[in-house]
């Protein structure tokens, strides 16, 4: 505890310690890296689904505000874009991907049900791709990825032919959104996409990182991890 903030560490799966108080719950407990959700596959997908009925239940009690981060992933490889929040999907539900993917759309689907259940005043963030400042060096994600091998001079590595897209939103952005789509009114029920619209080649940015460090590490194709998809931009 220091300067009126308690850091409190526990397993959101497991029965949650009582508080004198809560106003609001933002569920951001999960892996979100590739990387780290395919190291820990049962506790990602616990996380977001067990998790999540375990923090909705918490809120009611105390007629909490709650926001679920669920992501760009529950489109799947999608076949709408750019993505509208009315989009479903397309999604391989028992892939090597499925325990985040689908453990998401659990959690929507769960957020949304104490919504109309249970009244709660509660809402669901999709967040895109997002880099910037206190990204971990070992993160695993693209932008990382890119700026610490030309940092060193190492080849960059392009899964694929580096033809698929992402959008890529600065963090500062991204907590805007987080904090509006909690604190404004009429947001309840509701579903964001949270992102940058400006879409990239996956080429294109190794490019441009590659310039921007004036680095001259070469660029290298590597085999394409399965289910990634090929496009992404959030409407
Ligand atoms: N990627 C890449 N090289 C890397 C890391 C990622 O080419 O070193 C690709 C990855 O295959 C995907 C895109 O970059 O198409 C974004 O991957 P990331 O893991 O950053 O985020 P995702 O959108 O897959 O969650």
């Amino acid at each position: 505890t220091r300067n009126n903030f308690t850091f409190i560490q526990h397993d959101v799966t497991r029965e949650l310690p009582l508080l004198g108080r809560v106003d609001y719950i933002f569920h951001l407990a999960s892996p979100a890296s590739v990387v780290d959700y395919q190291k820990y596959p049962e506790e990602t997908a616990l996380v977001n689904s067990q998790g999540t009925q375990m923090l909705l239940k918490y809120a009611k009690t105390y007629s909490a505000q709650f926001l679920f981060a669920s992501t760009s992933e529950i489109y799947g490889d999608p076949l709408e874009h750019p993505q509208k929040e009315t989009y479903w999907g397309n999604v391989n539900p028992n892939g090597v991907r499925a325990c985040y993917d689908e453990s998401k759309r659990f959690g929507e689907m769960m957020t949304m049900q104490y919504v109309r259940t249970h009244d709660l005043d509660a809402r669901i963030i999709r967040i895109f791709n997002t880099y910037g400042p206190r990204m971990r060096k070992t993160d695993g994600r693209v932008v990382s990825n890119f700026i610490n091998q030309a940092l060193e001079e190492r080849p960059l590595t392009i899964y694929g032919d580096g033809k698929q897209t992402r959008s890529f939103c600065y963090v500062s952005d991204l907590v805007d959104g987080i904090m509006k789509a909690m604190f404004s009114l009429k947001t309840k029920g509701e579903v964001f996409n949270l992102g940058n619209p400006e879409e990239y080649q996956v080429i294109e940015l190794a490019k441009k990182i590659k310039t921007m460090t004036q680095s001259q590490s070469s660029i290298v194709f590597n085999d394409l991890p399965k289910d990634d998809p090929t496009r992404r931009q959030p409407n």
